[in-house]
């Protein structure tokens, strides 16, 4: 299901249940994780750009890089690039392509994608993996999540190298601290389906709020 939410993003959702995001400047753009069914991604992006298009992973699970074969370029967190063959081992089951090392571009928190007019600066929001970040687009007002705080329904930190809870509140804090100016952005999440609860209910997207509540919930487990 593929939506169109301003001039310059638009939201895909494959039948896995995972949500990508493109977003297109004036003469480059980028897509944000690409599904994990490995469908065929690129001949639906040329249908809105032609522009060079490279691919931000928010982190390194299969469910969110399944199309990353047919991208030149390839960024990842570095601390996720040291996890990959742990990640590759624990989900082969899903059948998804390893990652191809060639086109695989590490970066740190902090780094800018520049895509003429879009600005995209990925932000460490360490713990469901070890490198996941959001990246935060200032002309947008908003912030793609991944998984970095769930979709709306649960935070997935059963699965390997996720951070326990103490480690995960300082990320949480972390954040926090950096995020105050992008207080009232939209968060576009890595699973919409879990935000989305049907035409009754508004979906239960991320927001900022979320994080010092997550925060609280962390110290509230912890304390048992
Ligand atoms: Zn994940």
């Amino acid at each position: 299901m593929i939506t169109q939410l301003t001039d310059f993003i638009w939201r895909y959702h494959d039948e896995m249940g995972s949500t990508s995001y493109l977003v297109v400047g004036k003469t480059r753009a980028a897509m944000i994780d690409c599904g994990g069914a490995g469908k065929q991604l690129m001949s639906w992006i040329r249908s809105i750009t032609d522009l060079p298009v490279i691919l931000l992973l928010t982190h390194a699970h299969p469910d969110h890089y399944g199309s990353a074969a047919e991208f030149d370029e390839v960024w990842l967190h570095e601390d996720d690039i040291s996890a990959l063959p742990v990640f590759e081992e624990a989900f082969s089951v899903m059948g998804v392509r390893p990652l191809d090392r060639k086109k695989l571009h590490s970066f740190a928190d902090g780094h800018v994608f520049d895509l003429d007019g879009e600005t995209l600066i990925a932000c460490a929001l360490k713990g469901h993996t070890p490198g996941s970040v959001v990246f935060v687009d200032e002309a947008q007002r908003c912030i793609f999540s991944g998984d970095a705080v769930g979709s709306g329904d649960i935070v997935l930190m059963s699965v390997p190298l996720a951070y326990d809870l103490s480690d995960y509140k300082r990320s949480l804090v972390a954040f926090l601290e950096r995020s105050e100016p992008w207080a009232n952005y939209t968060w576009h999440a890595g699973h919409y389906h879990q935000a989305d609860r049907g035409e009754a209910e508004p979906p239960n997207t991320p927001f900022c709020e979320l994080i010092p509540e997550m925060v609280s919930l962390c110290g509230a487990l912890i304390a048992g």
